[in-house]
């Protein structure tokens, strides 16, 4: 199944369908053309070449970026990704989005974001360890608590976040713990971080049910990726009284349509590294996951995977994108026309960040809060940033992708104005 994704995934380009999304909003929101074209393009690229020592006693070389791309409303923020897949392109994609969601849930934080082209999946620990230590140095040139903060994103963990900060720390001579977020909460990370990307989808899918005027006891989930954001969401939402009928990873996915335990299915995934061979239900691929019977589809993996030529068969009445850019415009054109209602990424992932934004708040005060705080600041965050984004989708009669956008690229185009040019 994996050929099928990476099929639909090569026919789109990442970053012009980033671009694309903006530019469908231009006009709704009446964007000054200037604005427009200086928000088409990323602030600063830096590209780095890393020479990694390997376990056999030899070096490597690796590829990485980190790109930044617009600071008008504060700081960078966004995370790195370690993957094989990772390109320029898609970097840029994501780090625009990181300026979108932000704005959206209107955090004083720009848009970044970073990517090393690697496997991390066939490195030990030492050349991971090695490997970060050296990208956090090559980088480090436009990183800092005040500058650009990264954070965890597919295929890095909270140890890597932790070899971040001591690797920047380091060379500064003394702990600096706001460089990075999605730490280990024994080095300055904040409680409630590790699940607060699938604590801000499980809040924005509530207000969406609420909206719709649908049940959320019993209501039916199907989740695509089941790492940080799917796995927690499956808990989550499985605690709440949603119905877990079917879950994948990279590997594939397994299906019961009288709930999956997500107990269960965490345990078996920790153990054994895979979803796979669950014995609480029946092996599915992953296309079936996407197209599976369900209320809600939470897409948790990576991008594109929502195109022209699924995105007939989807049967959620809600979509919640947990990962960053699932669904193609085309896609979310004719989810629109069916009726679905898509939680954008910048809207259904904003939880992360938020939180992250608690922890950079929390590190630079010396201020550690109690994590019923944290879900209760996340709440009304993530519910302010839907009513925001649903009041204009239904006063534009758009998605609410178009709806999110609107206030996004508003708040951004005004930081953006009133700062003016320099020099
Ligand atoms: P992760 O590395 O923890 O998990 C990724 C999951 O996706 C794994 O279960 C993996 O097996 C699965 N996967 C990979 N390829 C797949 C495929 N072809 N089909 C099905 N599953 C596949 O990563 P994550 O942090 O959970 O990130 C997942 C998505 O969520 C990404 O798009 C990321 O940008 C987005 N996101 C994450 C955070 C966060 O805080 N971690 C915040 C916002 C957005």
């Amino acid at each position: 199944m994996a050929e099928d994704l990476s099929a639909v995934a090569a026919r789109e380009n990442v970053w012009e369908m980033a671009k694309r999304q903006l530019d469908e909003v231009a006009s709704l929101i009446g964007l000054n053309e200037s604005i427009h074209g200086y928000l088409r393009q990323p602030k600063r690229v830096l590209e780095v070449s890393l020479p990694v020592r390997m376990d056999n006693g030899g070096f490597k070389m690796f590829t990485g970026y980190r790109v930044q791309h617009n600071l008008a409303r504060g700081p960078g923020k966004g995370g790195i990704r370690f993957h094989p897949d990772v390109t320029l392109d898609e970097v840029k994609a994501l780090a625009m989005w990181m300026t979108w969601k932000c704005a959206l849930v209107n955090i004083p934080f720009g848009g970044a974001k970073g990517g090393v082209i690697c496997d991390p999946k066939h490195m030990s620990m030492q050349e991971l360890e090695n490997l970060t230590r050296r990208f956090t140095t090559e980088i480090s040139l436009i990183i800092g608590p005040e500058k650009d903060i990264p954070a965890p994103d597919v295929y890095t963990t909270p140890q890597i976040m932790a070899w971040i900060m001591d690797t920047f720390s380091m060379q500064h001579g003394y702990s600096i713990p706001g460089v990075v977020t999605g730490k280990p909460i024994s080095i300055g990370g904040s409680l409630g971080r590790d699940k607060a990307t699938a604590r801000g989808c499980l809040y924005v899918v509530d207000e969406a049910m609420q909206a719709l005027g649908l049940p959320i006891e019993g209501a039916t989930v199907a989740i695509q990726g089941f790492g940080n954001a799917g796995m927690y969401a499956a808990q989550l939402m499985s605690a709440r009284g949603y119905k877990i009928v079917a879950v994948s990873d990279s590997s594939g996915g397994v299906a019961n349509d009288s709930g999956l335990d997500a107990r269960g299915l965490t345990a078996h995934k920790l153990e054994t590294g895979s979803v796979v061979g669950f014995k609480g239900g029946e092996r599915i691929d992953n296309r079936a996951v996407l197209e599976y019977e369900c209320d809600v589809l939470v897409p948790a993996a990576l991008e594109k995977v929502i195109a022209r030529e699924n995105a007939p068969r989807i049967k959620a009445k809600i979509v919640a994108e947990a990962a960053n850019g699932p669904t193609v415009p085309e896609a979310d054109a004719i989810l629109f026309d069916r009726g679905i209602m898509v939680l954008p990424d910048i809207l259904a992932n904003a939880g992360g960040v938020t939180v992250s934004y608690f922890e950079w708040v929390q590190d630079l005060q010396a201020n550690f809060w109690e994590e019923e705080e944290i879900n209760e600041r996340l709440k009304r965050v993530m519910t302010r940033a839907f009513r925001e984004a649903y009041d204009q989708a239904q006063r534009h009669g758009v998605s609410m992708r178009k709806g999110a956008y609107c206030v996004a690229v508003d708040r951004v185009a005004e930081a953006t104005k009133l700062r003016g040019l320099y020099p």
